[in-house]
């Protein structure tokens, strides 16, 4: 029932269909702007029907999971803790109510969760920190910009890395990557045109002269800028090193939530979702073009009708529908996403795909919190490109960033109105 409602909310999608929910007429109705994702259609999303939606998932879900016979693959993990925690999780009955408008304060207080393992997160630590001495640095700040002003000097550094991951960045038409000189060392954000860092993979190794954008505490480069690769060793480094999860600081692209892909600038980024559903095909395909194969009735060869290829491997291929706050949008899923998908919950081969399709199992997926990867494909739909679990710490520090950052712009308008008022 709750599906074919929100079915309804995508499809029909007008601004004027609000009665197409079954809620009584009368009552106070709160609605969030509607908004238009950037495939072009427009959602209304109204906070009500989330909220319900969510109700009926968590009851759906907290149902089936116990009269369920599979075993949860939630609960496999490696480091003992299930870290999969939905936000909406019904711990506390008051919980559901507040997660509706969640500030970053709020997520704060929410995140009860064990600090992130991995030394990759660690800098959000440091984030931390320096958010507490706001008021200092403030000062600091104003002083060192006098000072620069009168140096002009920037400061260039010399550097060979690791690149841990790559991506571009549409809106600017530039490349960011996340480079590490060694292991343990910190994490460098490094952005560069898109020309100059276009054939930068991930696994290479790079070497640069960068100008030093930003550092933390301990004066040592977070942020760089550079505008031409002295070296690059292709796949230098790519077998002893991993990819920078995208749920970790610093991002190569920035987490938004859904409501700003209206910017149709935005070709590529981040969201903190929550799975609504998924669809999920299983395959024959070509390994060169990924096509469906199916073998010659007379026959019974096997060759991909596309490219001639007649080898074959079995593929997935989803599409999610996904959430946030602010509204909901479809994803496609191919196969090397899919089966990191799967395989964060715990499916891990061909088997229990199938057994991943069957209704039961939805409780497994449905409404867990995940952070993915999104790129507009060529024609023009959201691909999911990659997916990563939730880290609830990180991405609360980096919201109340990107809030304090939106103040501060909005605190800097006012003083040049008001100084333009002022000289009037
Ligand atoms: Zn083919």
């Amino acid at each position: 029932m709750d599906e074919e409602k929100s079915e309804k909310t995508s499809k029909n999608g007008s601004f004027h269909e609000t009665d197409s929910f079954d809620e009584p007429k009368g009552a106070p109705i709160s609605m969030e702007p509607v908004f238009s994702t950037a495939a072009g259609v427009r959602i209304d999303v109204k906070q009500e029907s989330i909220d319900k939606t969510k109700k009926l998932l968590n009851t759906d879900l907290n149902a089936s999971t116990s009269s369920k016979s599979f075993s949860s693959p939630l609960i496999k993990r490696s480091n003992g803790n299930s870290a999969f925690v939905s936000p909406f999780r019904r711990d506390e009955p008051s919980s559901s109510m507040t997660t509706r408008k969640r500030s970053a304060g709020n997520a704060t207080e929410e995140i009860a969760e064990p600090p992130p393992k991995k030394p990759a997160c660690e800098d959000s630590s440091e984030k931390k920190q320096k958010n507490g001495k706001v008021k200092k640095d403030k000062k600091k700040k104003k002083k060192k910009e006098k000072g620069k002003k009168k140096s002009h000097k920037k400061k260039i550094m010399k550097l060979t890395a690791d690149v841990m991951r790559v991506s571009r960045n549409y809106e600017r038409d530039q490349m960011r990557m996340v480079l590490q000189e060694s292991e343990g060392s910190p994490l460098i954000l490094a952005i560069c045109s898109y020309v100059c860092g276009r054939s930068v993979k991930f696994g290479d190794k790079i070497q640069i002269e960068a100008e030093v954008k930003k550092k933390n505490d301990s004066n040592v480069a977070t942020e760089i800028q550079f505008d031409k690769i002295l070296k690059n060793d292709n796949n230098g480094a790519r077998k002893h090193i991993s990819r920078h999860p995208i749920s970790c600081p610093p991002y190569c692209n920035r987490p938004r939530f859904i409501h700003e892909l209206s910017d149709l600038e935005i070709k590529k980024t981040v969201l903190q979702v929550n799975v609504l559903d998924l669809n999920l095909e299983i395959y024959t395909g070509c390994v060169n073009c990924k096509h469906a194969i199916t073998p010659d009735p007379e026959t019974g060869r096997i060759q991909c009708s596309k490219c001639r290829e007649s080898k074959t491997k079995t593929m997935v291929f989803g599409r999610m529908r996904v959430m946030d706050f602010s509204g909901q949008i479809y994803v496609n899923v191919k196969t090397k996403t899919m089966q990191k998908f799967l395989d964060m919950f715990g499916y891990d081969d061909v088997d229990q795909w199938i057994q991943f399709k069957e209704p039961h199992e939805r409780a497994n997926y449905v409404f867990q919190a995940l952070m993915i990867e999104i790129e507009k494909d060529l024609s023009n739909e959201w691909e999911c490109t990659d997916v990563a679990e939730m880290n609830w710490r990180a991405y609360a520090d980096y919201l109340k960033e990107k809030e304090e950052k939106q103040l501060r712009r909005a605190e800097k308008k006012m003083k040049q109105l008001s100084n333009r008022n002022d000289s009037q």
